[in-house]
């Protein structure tokens, strides 16, 4: 696949070369716990191809992204987040400085558990 960013954290993670707790991986995808997480189960999904942003996305991404939003439902549950409609989650795709985003390799965020959480 496509090429890595030598300076971007999450090419580094997504090449192994920094260590993450992996929740799911497959050719495309790679999925991790977040390093510093704010609710009981929280998660990030990246494609394992460098992408800066959900701005960056084309129609060369929609079928990878569309694998994206429906393995986040499957892994959610995987790792602890109660069935919908009582449980469910929270799925958010931070982008650029106004939307909060700090690390630029496009990431989903999965953020679910038992309430309270520390932020959200
Ligand atoms: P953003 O604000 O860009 O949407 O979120 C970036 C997220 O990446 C943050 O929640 C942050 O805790 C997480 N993060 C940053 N560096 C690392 C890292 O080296 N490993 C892991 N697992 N998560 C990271
Ligand atoms: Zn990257």
């Amino acid at each position: 696949m496509s090429e890595h960013d030598p300076a971007c954290i999450f090419c580094k993670i997504a090449e192994g070369k920094i260590p993450s707790r992996k929740v799911y991986e497959d050719d495309e995808i790679l999925a991790f716990h977040d390093i510093n997480p704010w609710a009981p189960v929280h998660f990030l999904m990246v494609p394992k191809a460098h992408v800066p942003s959900l701005a960056q996305a084309g129609p060369e991404h929609a079928a990878l992204l569309g694998r994206m939003m429906t393995l986040a439902p499957k892994l959610a549950l995987q790792e602890g987040c109660r069935p919908y409609p009582k449980g469910g989650y929270r799925v958010v795709i931070n982008t650029g400085d106004d939307g909060g985003q700090e690390v630029h390799h496009l990431h989903i965020h999965v953020f679910g558990g038992p309430r309270p959480w520390a932020k959200g």
